[in-house]
C-alpha cells in the first residue's frame, strides 16, 4: 500500500510531537499525578491524626468510631481505617481493616499503608491506620489510567486529525496544479495525445489523463517529479536518450520535435515522438515547458516489421543477383579449365577486332596446342590427360595479362586474342608461355605445346581469318618438331600470298 506523501508528512508531525512531550517529561516538566495524591492523602492523614488526638484527650471513642466509618463510606480511595492503641489494640475500626492492613504493611507509611501516631500529651496514645487503594492500578489499567499515555495518546490521535486537516489546507495553496485552471485540464484530458506541462525546474504541474494512462500512474503521482526520471530509453537501441526534448526546448529556447523516446512496462516498450516547447512569460523569461507525446508504438511494430521484410527481400535480391552473375560466370566458362568457352571468347573478339581495325590498333592472336596428346591419354589415362589441360592453362593464364582473352578453343587447343600487341610481342609472350610449360614441374606426364602467331598487321580479311592464320602458323610448328613457336608471317605460305 503506498502511503501519500501529506500522510507520511502528518504522521512525522505527530511522532516529533510525542518526542517533544517525552523530552518534557523527562525534563520533569509535566506534574506527576501520583506525587499529587500521595501528598492530598498525607495531608488527610496529618487533618485526621489532629482530629483524632483531640477526641482521644476526651476519650471520646465513639466520635472516633463514627469519624472512621465517615470516612471510609465517603472516600473511594479509602479502603479502611482504624485507631490502634500503643499496645497494638484496635480500639476503633472501619471496613475490613485487619484482614486489609495486614496485606502488605511495613514498618513506615507506605502510599497504601499511611500511620499518623496520635499523641496524648507527650505519650504516644495511639496510631491511626488508613488503608488507600493502589495509586495506579496494575497492570493494562494502570497503564490506561496513567496521565502521560493518556494524553500522548490523545495528541496522537487529535494531532494527526488536525495537521493532517492543516496540511491538506496548505498543501492545497501549494499545490502547482491548482494553478490550472479545471476546465483547462479537462481539455487536456480530451486530448489522444500525451500532454506534461513542467515547472523550469522541470518538474511535473499538471499531467492529463492520457499520459497518465499511458505511464500507468495516477496523476497526483506524478505532479512534482521530474519528468526525465521516469526512466527513458533510446529506442532501438535501449540505453539512456541522448535528448530530451523538453530539456533541449528549456535550454535552447525553441521547439524541439519528432525525438522519439521508449518506456519501458511489464507489458512491453511504448515508443513515444515526443516534442517538447518552451514556456515563456510575457518578458521572455523561462517559466517551464510543453511536452506532448504520440504513442507511436503500433506503427513502430508495423516499420519494424516492414524493415525486416526489406532486409529480406534485399537478401533474396542480392542472392538472385549472384545466381544470375554465377550463372553468367558458367555459361561463358569452360567446365574443365575455367577459360572463356568459344561463344562467350567471340562475343568478345569480334568487338575487339572491329574497334582494333578502325581505331588501327596492333590486336595479336595465339593458337596453342598440346603436343602428342593423344599418347599422354592413351598412356596415362582420361584423367591424366585433364590433369594436363588445366595445367596448360593454368600456365596460360598465369603467364599472360589479365586483359588478354583465353579461351579453350578444342580439346586441347587454346586459342588467345592480345589487345594492343604487335606480333613481335605476342611472339615473345608465347615463347615465355611454351617455355613455362616444357618447364612445369609436378606433372605425371611431361608436356610441350606449339604456338602460331599472327596478328592485325598481317592484314586478315576478318578475326575467323586472323584465328585461321595463327592455326596455319601452329601447323608449321608442328611441322617443323613441335615445342615451338612459329610467327605466320615466317611460315612459307605468307609468302605465298
Ligand atoms: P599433336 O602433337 O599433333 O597435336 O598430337 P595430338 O595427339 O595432341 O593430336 P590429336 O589432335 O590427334 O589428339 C587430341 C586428342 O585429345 C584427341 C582426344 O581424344 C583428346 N581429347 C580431346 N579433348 C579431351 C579432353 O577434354 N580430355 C582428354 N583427356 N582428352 C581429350
Ligand atoms: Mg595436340
Ligand atoms: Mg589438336
Amino acid at each position: 500500500m503506498r502511503i501519500s506523501p501529506v500522510v507520511r508528512i502528518t504522521l512525522s508531525l505527530v511522532l516529533l510531537t510525542i518526542c517533544i512531550l517525552l523530552t518534557g517529561d523527562m525534563l520533569g516538566l509535566t506534574p506527576g499525578r501520583d506525587q499529587a495524591v500521595l501528598d492530598a492523602r498525607k495531608k488527610f492523614c496529618e487533618t485526621l491524626a489532629v482530629q483524632f488526638a483531640l477526641s482521644a484527650e476526651k476519650s471520646d471513642v465513639k466520635t472516633i468510631r463514627t469519624t472512621l466509618d465517615v470516612i471510609v463510606d465517603r472516600n473511594a480511595d479509602v479502603l479502611s481505617a482504624a485507631l490502634r492503641t500503643a499496645d497494638g489494640r484496635l480500639l476503633a475500626e472501619a471496613g475490613e481493616h485487619q484482614a486489609l492492613w495486614e496485606e502488605g504493611a511495613q514498618e513506615r507509611s507506605t502510599p497504601t499503608h499511611a500511620k499518623v501516631p496520635i499523641f496524648r500529651g507527650d505519650d504516644r496514645w495511639g496510631t491511626v491506620e488508613v488503608r488507600f487503594t493502589p495509586v495506579a492500578a496494575a497492570g493494562l489499567e494502570g497503564l490506561w489510567q496513567s496521565p502521560l499515555l493518556r494524553l500522548l495518546g490523545f495528541t496522537a490521535l487529535a494531532g494527526f486529525a488536525t495537521f493532517l486537516l492543516f496540511m491538506r489546507r496548505t498543501l492545497r495553496h501549494l499545490d502547482p496544479s491548482a494553478v490550472i485552471p479545471g476546465r483547462v485540464k479537462a481539455a487536456l484530458d480530451v486530448l489522444a495525445e500525451g500532454v506534461v506541462l513542467l515547472d523550469e525546474n522541470e518538474r511535473i504541474v499538471l499531467a492529463n489523463d492520457t499520459i497518465c494512462d499511458k505511464l500507468g500512474q495516477k496523476p497526483e503521482a506524478l505532479i512534482g517529479r521530474m519528468l526525465s526520471e521516469m526512466g527513458w530509453q533510446e529506442p532501438h537501441y535501449g540505453g539512456e536518450p541522448r535528448v530530451y526534448p523538453w530539456l533541449r526546448a528549456m535550454s535552447h529556447g525553441e521547439a524541439v520535435t519528432g525525438t522519439a523516446l521508449a518506456l519501458p512496462t511489464p507489458e512491453g516498450a511504448i515508443t513515444f515522438m515526443v516534442n517538447g516547447a518552451p514556456i515563456l512569460d510575457g518578458e521572455g523569461h523561462l517559466r517551464g515547458a510543453i511536452a506532448t507525446f504520440d504513442d507511436v508504438t503500433e506503427l513502430e511494430v508495423t516499420n519494424q516489421q516492414l524493415r525486416v521484410t526489406v532486409t529480406d527481400l534485399k537478401e533474396s535480391r542480392d542472392e538472385v543477383a549472384k545466381q544470375a552473375d554465377q550463372l553468367q560466370f558458367l555459361a561463358s566458362r569452360d567446365p574443365l579449365t575455367g577459360l572463356l568457352n568459344r561463344r562467350s571468347f567471340f562475343d568478345s573478339a569480334v568487338k575487339a577486332f572491329e574497334t582494333a581495325s578502325q581505331e588501327g590498333k596492333d590486336l595479336s592472336c595465339i593458337m596453342a596446342d598440346i603436343d602428342f596428346f593423344k599418347k599422354i591419354n592413351d598412356t596415362y589415362g582420361h584423367s591424366v590427360g585433364d590433369e594436363t589441360i588445366q595445367m596448360f592453362s593454368r600456365v596460360i593464364q598465369s603467364t599472360l595479362r589479365d586483359t588478354d582473352l583465353i579461351c579453350r578453343y578444342g580439346g586441347e587447343e587454346f586459342v588467345v586474342l592480345l589487345n594492343g600487341i604487335d606480333i613481335q610481342t605476342a611472339a615473345e609472350a608465347a615463347e615465355r608461355v611454351r617455355h613455362a610449360v616444357e618447364h612445369c614441374e609436378g606433372l605425371t606426364a611431361p608436356m610441350t605445346g606449339s604456338f602460331g602467331v599472327a596478328s592485325l598487321a598481317l592484314e586478315p580479311s576478318d578475326l575467323a581469318d586472323l584465328i585461321e592464320q595463327a592455326d596455319r602458323a601452329l601447323y608449321a610448328s608442328k611441322e617443323n618438331g613441335r615445342n615451338r613457336v612459329t610467327r605466320f608471317d615466317e611460315t612459307p605460305e605468307y609468302g605465298d600470298l
